[in-house]
């Protein structure tokens, strides 16, 4: 334990943000860069609890009051020695997990938690900086060929766990950059993209090969992948997005979140040409919300990433409506303590200007005479359990019927699963009844050779889920091939006390 007293004498303290007047005339990084100074403060107040729940709390089973520690003692070598040995991609979950692991801090039940992630945060840019992320190059081979579909957080940590373990890797990407939804969902001010770029010229530097723009299914037959190589790993993403289809869907100014997001991403990434996923290509740049009315609908992650997009491109209003009734302000009884608490979460984005209304359904939507959307019809909602079997039922409020003016809409309702057609079918596997893969542990039910992690298998989540995912689905991939496997299970750690202190 580094300070006994440190939970008592310090104050929870996040990263500085930048001024909301500054940050919505650029798409630069929010968060200010951690300071050492503040960094061992904040890993001060870490209890190192007998039984760390955060640690439990975390689905990569990060090994969090010894990196907390290690942060005291300024020894960062060794935090991020503990660190990367549960965790591939630190500076990603450090940028933009929820943090599922302070909602369990011991320290939570009574005082704000440990700030868990932004010292996640400060240990990987501070190894970074002192140049302790090395290549690590398998020393043997196994001959073993194994391709990963698919390059977002799942696929990039099983593409790093496989190549560890000694198999040649190709990593294939439909899209024209590697990444996933960390490269075209997740817009640039919440993460920068020379954070991918960095980790990939690591993961280059370590063997594994990277091939883009070739959509397999289309370009490389489910027939060719299952001949060419040794095993497959699916990390397809659950890219089927949800649909509001309603009367007046059809007018212009009616997108789906992604369409929105990714066109941001590339004009800041400087690509003018948009290749979608049928291939068909398109100029950047039309969809904008300048000077727009813009409705969000749907309340999560996807929504709140429009809402800070329109705002820096000088929308004309940002309204964000949500089904569901508004949650709970503080944490409620049925989500205690230590379990992940459903309650109302305010983002970055939301604190830029947003009007945002829950208990609404979307009725129709209203366009003028050259098809173009000038309004939303929406109604307000009566949420009420059911007597007889508990679950919540809806019933629109009468008279509550009204129309709001909207030029752009945007679609943040979910996903429902990978896209079936093509690959998957071909490759004979299996549904579950929600429509992602079907699969043994991460092997597929119905071919042993391909196996699945990530959004594909387990319905759309978080990034730390994926790389945890992409973790296990490797060792299952390495037990395939080789009969044992010598990757690190969940919360096995690899440290070495000897590790010199930097
Ligand atoms: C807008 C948005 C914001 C989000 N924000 C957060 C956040 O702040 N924090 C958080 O933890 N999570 C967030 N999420 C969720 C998170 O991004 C996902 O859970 C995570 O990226 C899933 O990782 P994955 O590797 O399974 O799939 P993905 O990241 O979706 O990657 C799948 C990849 O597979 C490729 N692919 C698909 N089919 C083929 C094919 N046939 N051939 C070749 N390649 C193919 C796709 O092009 C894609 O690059 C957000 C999601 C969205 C949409
Ligand atoms: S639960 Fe919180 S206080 Fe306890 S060891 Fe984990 S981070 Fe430290």
């Amino acid at each position: 334990m580094g300070k006994p007293t440190g939970f008592l004498e310090f104050e929870r303290e996040l990263p500085k943000k930048r001024a909301v007047e500054e940050r919505i005339n650029d798409y630069k990084e929010i968060e200010t860069a951690p300071t050492d100074a503040h960094s061992k403060q904040q890993s001060a107040r870490c209890m190192d609890c007998g039984i760390p729940f955060c640690h439990n709390g975390c689905p990569l089973g990060n090994i969090i009051p010894e990196f907390n520690d290690a942060v005291y003692d300024s020894n960062w070598g060794l935090a991020y020695e503990i660190l990367s040995s549960t965790n591939n991609f630190p500076e990603f979950t450090g940028r933009i997990c929820p943090a599922p692991c302070e909602a369990s801090c011991v320290l939570g039940i009574n005082k704000p938690p440990v700030a868990i992630e932004y010292i996640e945060k400060a240990i990987i840019e501070k190894a970074f900086e002192l140049n302790l992320v090395k290549p690590r190059i398998p020393k043997h081979r196994t001959g073993k060929k194994v391709a990963v579909v698919g390059s977002g957080p799942a696929g990039l940590a099983a593409a790093s766990q496989l190549n560890q373990a000694g198999h040649t890797v190709v990593l294939l990407e439909r899209a024209d950059r590697m990444g996933g939804l960390l490269r075209y969902g997740i817009p640039d001010f919440k993460l920068d993209k020379y954070v991918i770029d960095r980790r990939l010229e690591v993961m280059r530097q370590e063997g594994i090969e990277f091939r883009t723009s070739v959509n397999v299914g289309v370009d490389i037959k489910a027939s060719e992948l299952q001949d060419d190589f040794d095993a497959v790993v699916l990390t397809m993403g659950s890219t089927v997005p949800r649909d509001v289809k309603i009367e007046g869907r059809h007018f212009k100014g009616i997108h789906f979140a992604m369409e929105f997001l990714s066109q941001q991403n590339k004009r800041v990434a400087g690509i003018d040409t948009v290749v979608d996923h049928r291939g068909a290509k398109y100029s950047n740049g039309d969809l904008l919300a300048t000077g727009k009315n813009v409705v969000v609908i749907g309340g999560g992650d996807t929504g709140s990433d429009c809402v800070g997009t329109s705002g820096r491109h000088g929308a004309k209003s940002i309204t964000q409506i949500e089904l569901m009734p508004i949650p709970p302000k503080e944490r409620d009884s049925s989500t205690p303590w230590p379990n992940w608490p459903m309650m109302l979460r305010t983002s970055t984005s939301h604190e830029e200007g947003c009007d945002r209304h829950w208990s609404i359904n979307t009725k129709e939507f209203i366009g003028d005479e050259n098809g173009h959307l000038k309004a939303i019809k929406i109604v307000d909602l009566d949420w009420q359990k059911d007597p007889e079997n508990g679950r919540m039922q809806m019933k629109e409020v009468a008279g509550s019927e009204r129309t709001i003016p909207c030029e752009l809409a945007l679609f943040a309702a979910g996903f429902l699963h990978p896209q079936q057609e093509g690959l998957l079918t071909d490759l004979g596997v299996e549904f579950d009844e929600r429509g992602n893969i079907k699969s043994h542990g991460y092997q597929s039910t119905t071919n042993e050779k391909i196996f699945a992690a990530g959004d594909c298998r387990r319905g759309q989540s978080l990034v730390v889920w994926a790389i945890s995912e992409g973790r296990e689905a490797a060792r299952a991939v390495d037990e395939f091939l080789m009969g044992e496997s010598f990757l690190e299970a969940k919360a096995v750690s690899m440290l070495n006390p000897s590790f010199a202190h930097v």
